[in-house]
């Protein structure tokens, strides 16, 4: 199938194809004609699969095809859970619209709110917010909803996961019920029904991989080890396996900055990526592994998301993450767009229950490893899923895998003599556990923000409220203060900050 086939306008097919986007993913194919149909769509679809241009080429149509903005409105608003993933849509849309008479921006915290204002004022066709700052704009009387014809809610599930519940509901209370809604995430948990339940009419739905499961083109290992042994393995893996480039994902920031620290004092290139560092020494991070001037981007899960680079092949989970489902975000940094890609990760014995989590939620065991020198003294038990189809495996030979106690039998090592083929691996590299050839190309992206349980003491009409339902900390080791800091808005006490009267 072509784009023409989905009867997409000229200025846009002449843009797809200076983008060399042959032909719709999966989920443009479905995304597209319902979108241009003008109906409601509920879409669970993993980052990498092209859901960003899925719902930014129709909604750019409809919007060129039809009416005009007005100051201080929006015509489409796609709200978006970290401040990376919403320069990272607006950014497609640009590129998406380069050929149209439309206006967009981005408003996310973190920075100077006068020029997002100033941006308003104008009025704009597409604005894409995080819903701190737009419940910020709303308050102080810079945007209005009146003529919102469509609304997006990107990465819905991240943002249920990142304590957003409450401004969603604040939000959606102060939009036009007569709309186009439009939701997209990557897994489908209970609560995401309920509030798709509430918001979506008569949707379309659209599954373009199963749901909670991780990106099938992403080979998927781990090795077991020591928590205190991970930065030496570490460093010991990047040497042997020769990771060109790959996405590090860390549990804290203190953690991220430990590792690149260590990194630095062995001479390798390495940049850090969480919420402590302000959004431009993020996206200056960021361009510099893009161009390749570092070899190692290092983050927290701010960065699991909203994040598209080009061609990366590793991602390396030094820490799982704190939540199951960041683990599929993580992964889907990689293999992206159909290509193949790898995540590594290192496991240490206290990871063990939100190792069994990712395995019940992906429905399918990790590959376990040993590395020979690397041993883990307290042992990583024996995850049920794991246990039966993923033993451990033990260099250096690749015949020489070592059950671990409880294992079932060792089954046979992947492609072994490719690994022994690689540049920096070694014959006695990690044995049995042989990454596959390295095919380039996948895309990345990644996002970050501030998680979870911080007060939300203000809103719209100087609502205050408490920690929202289902807040969870994903970075850890921070308060609510600092975590509100990073997102950009005001650690305000509850009720801190009253609206204006009529603000609403
Ligand atoms: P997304 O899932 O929206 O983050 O998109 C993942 C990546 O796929 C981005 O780098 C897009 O530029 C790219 N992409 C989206 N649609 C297509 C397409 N039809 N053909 C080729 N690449 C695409």
């Amino acid at each position: 199938m072509t784009f023409q086939a989905l009867a997409l306008i000229d200025p846009l097919l002449r843009t797809l194809n200076t983008l060399g986007y042959k032909q719709p993913t999966p989920v443009q194919k479905q995304a597209i004609p319902a979108v241009l149909a003008g109906r409601d769509v509920m879409a669970a679809a993993q980052t990498g699969t092209g859901k960003t241009a899925g719902f930014a080429l129709p909604i750019l149509q409809r919007l060129t095809m039809d009416g005009v903005t007005a100051p201080q409105c929006t015509r489409a608003l796609v709200l978006v859970p970290t401040r990376e993933l919403a320069e990272q849509v607006y950014e497609s849309f640009r590129s998406y619209g380069g050929n149209l008479p439309l206006r967009s921006a981005v408003a996310y915290g973190g920075i100077d709110i006068a020029p997002q204002i100033a941006k308003l004022r104008k009025g704009l066709d597409v604005l894409v917010a995080t819903p701190g700052r737009l419940i910020d704009l709303y308050d102080q009387g810079a945007i209005n909803f009146e003529l919102l014809q469509t609304l997006v809610l990107d990465e819905a599930d991240r943002m249920l996961d990142l304590g957003f519940e409450r401004d969603l509901d604040i939000l959606l209370a102060a939009l036009p019920k007569q709309r186009q809604t439009l939701l997209f995430s990557a897994t489908f948990s209970d609560q995401i029904r309920k509030l798709a339940g509430g918001m979506l009419k008569d949707p379309v739905s659209i599954q373009v991989a199963a749901a909670n499961t991780a990106t099938k083109t992403v080979k998927q290992w781990l090795i077991t080890t020591d928590k205190r042994r991970k930065p030496e393995l570490f460093l010991h893996l990047l040497n042997k396996l020769g990771w060109a480039q790959a996405l590090v994902f860390v549990k804290t920031r203190k953690g991220v900055d430990a590792l690149v620290k260590t990194l630095h004092e062995h001479g390798v290139t390495a940049d850090a990526i969480h919420g402590d560092k302000t959004q431009p020494a993020r996206l200056r991070a960021l361009e510099r592994f893009k161009r390749k001037e570092v070899r190692l981007l290092v983050a927290t899960d701010v960065a699991a998301r909203g994040l598209d680079i080009e061609a990366l092949p590793q991602v390396v989970n030094f820490d799982l993450p704190t939540v199951a489902e960041d683990y599929i975000h993580r992964i889907g940094r990689t293999g992206r767009a159909g290509m193949e890609g790898e995540a590594i990760s290192l496991v240490c014995a206290d990871e063990v229950d939100v190792l069994k989590a990712i395995e019940t939620l992906t429905r399918q065991p990790i590959p376990r490893y040993v590395e020979p020198g690397f041993e883990a003294d307290h042992r990583v038990p024996e995850t049920s899923s794991g246990t039966s189809a993923a033993p451990a495996r033990k260099g250096p030979a690749p015949n020489a895998a070592k059950r671990p106690s409880g294992a079932a039998p060792v089954a046979k090592a992947p492609a072994a003599d490719k690994a022994a083929a690689r540049p920096a691996g070694g014959s006695e590299s990690l044995g049995v556990w042989t990454p596959p050839e390295k095919v380039a190309k996948p895309a990345n992206r990644e996002r970050e923000r501030a998680p979870a349980a911080k007060p939300r003491g203000r809103g719209l009409g100087g609502a205050t409220g408490g920690t929202p339902k289902g807040a969870i900390v994903v970075t850890g080791g921070r308060g609510a203060k600092s975590q509100a800091r990073s997102d950009g808005r005001a650690a305000a006490k509850p009720g801190a900050r009253k609206s204006k009267p009529g603000a609403r």
